[in-house]
């Protein structure tokens, strides 16, 4: 019994992790390359090069197990890193359970989310490729945040295409993005070709995540100072995000701890990366044995109800195609408010450990997310993001779990941001007045019926 155990468990600044933990050293089975989108055969480093930096496309394929962080991103993760772990004793206590449930929180960075340990050195290794400006996509406002703190650290320019239901109902995301020196144009927009076509079919289209990505891919592969940043999915997002895991690690072990369960939730699949992986990989070394649950909304099931497919990443078919589990490309998200969970696809290499049984996924429904959110801000005193919430649900039904059958297990899950930009979604599910949408089998077939055939 670990009776010390203190309520926050803090590092120094030079326990920040000095490498990034790639598990394509370590998975059974990698995920294939991605295609290039014109011939559907595997992406030429040339073809990627029009969008992402060497460096970073390197460390997409690389299967080295340890990636050094270099010395100039280390001193800017500094700013908010380490970050802390939480013993949540008042919510265990609520619960009435014997588990023990620890909490990695990020919303302590400037963006509120986990998103700047990726922002950050993406922006680093443009700008040593001797590139000025970034081009991205935003759907709730996290990661063009995200994006525009790292830039502006950088004296890079950003350009934010955000998708425009979050750009009318979250202006002041709009606001923080401007602040930073980022411009922000509501999506689909006239300054693409991608957007000119979606604004002529349909005037009025509240855009999505996949459209936002197409303009924003577009005008990075039209300019040669201008790359383009994806804030998940791609590997090496995932593996930036794994010092969250890596410090996890150190903490649990500083109390004698070591997780039954990792919880994550899961929009494109970062932070779940972030805080599995370094855990997984001594599952798959052998060492240890652990499950990982990636939480994700009954309105976008990508694991839960998706299929495994190469598919495009983007509306308009312009970005790479991955082999991933996938709604299809079409797939219009209904309006929930965990804006972060709401792409088509998933990270190609969550979703292959999917599929080799190593990781498990659950869906859950908007209301249950938010009871959950609203009992967690009660005991423990921080407001959650909406898309953490998800996190928070999963690990209340393992704990709860728990009392039924007497265990007491150590259950650890990522709160990915708070939820100081969502207090209006907060406001409709006190109000009683959110409902749950599940994704409908039709539209999912129909989605689905226009997958890019591969031979
Ligand atoms: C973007 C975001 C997510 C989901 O993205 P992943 O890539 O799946 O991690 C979750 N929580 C917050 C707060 C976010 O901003």
């Amino acid at each position: 019994m670990s009776k010390s155990c203190p309520t926050k468990i803090l590092l120094s600044e030079d326990q920040l992790p000095k490498q990034w933990y790639n598990i394509q050293a370590d998975m059974p089975n990698i995920p294939p390359l991605p295609l290039s989108p014109q011939t559907l055969k595997p992406a030429t480093p040339q073809e990627l090069s029009a969008l992402f930096p060497m460096d970073l496309i390197l460390q997409e394929v690389s299967t080295e197990r340890f990636i050094d962080i270099p010395d100039e991103v280390q001193d800017r993760l500094k700013q908010y890193r380490p970050g802390p772990m939480y013993r949540a004793y008042r919510l265990e206590k609520e619960l009435g359970t014997p588990a023990k449930i620890f909490y990695k929180y990020e919303g302590i960075s400037s963006a509120g989310s986990h998103k700047p340990n990726t922002a950050i050195p993406q922006a680093y290794y443009n700008l040593k490729a001797g590139i000025k400006r970034l081009t991205t996509e935003t759907g709730a406002g996290q990661w063009g945040s995200a994006l525009s703190v790292a830039t502006s650290m950088f004296g890079m320019e950003c350009r934010v295409y955000m998708v425009k239901v979050s750009y009318q109902q979250k202006p002041y995301r709009r606001s923080f993005m401007e602040v930073f020196g980022a411009e922000v144009f509501a999506s689909p927009s006239n300054m693409t070709e991608s957007g000119r076509k979606i604004l002529a079919q349909d005037p009025d289209s509240p855009g999505s995540l996949g459209i936002a990505i197409s303009e924003a891919v577009e005008e990075a592969a039209q300019r040669d100072d201008t790359n383009y940043s994806l804030g998940s999915v791609l590997n090496h997002v995932c593996m930036h995000q794994t010092i969250i895991g890596q410090e996890a690690k150190e903490q649990l072990a500083m109390v004698d701890e070591y997780p039954d369960i990792v919880i994550g939730c899961c929009g494109g699949g970062s932070n779940f990366a972030g805080i599995s992986f370094p855990f997984l990989m001594d599952k798959l070394q052998g060492k240890r044995s652990l499950r990982a649950i990636a939480v994700e909304p009954a309105a976008c099931p990508t694991l839960t109800r998706g299929v495994m497919a190469y598919d495009y990443g983007d509306t308009a078919k312009i970005g790479p195609v991955a082999m991933m589990y996938t709604l299809g490309h079409d797939f219009m998200p209904p309006g929930i408010h965990a804006g972060g969970l709401r792409y088509h696809g998933d990270s190609p290499l969550v979703s292959a450990l999917y599929q080799d049984k190593i990781i498990e996924a659950m869906a859950v429904k908007q209301n249950d997310t938010f009871k959950a959110a609203t009992t967690f801000a009660r005991t423990e005193g921080i407001l959650p993001a909406p898309e953490s919430a998800h996190a928070i649900y999963a690990a209340m039904v393992e704990a709860l779990k728990c009392k039924e059958s007497g265990e007491a297990k150590t259950i650890l899950f990522n709160l990915t941001g708070h939820g100081y930009f969502d207090l209006a979604a907060y406001d409709q599910y006190l109000a009683g007045s959110l409902t749950d949408i599940e994704y409908s089998e039709e539209l999912l077939q129909k989605s689905l019926a226009n997958l890019p055939k591969i031979e």
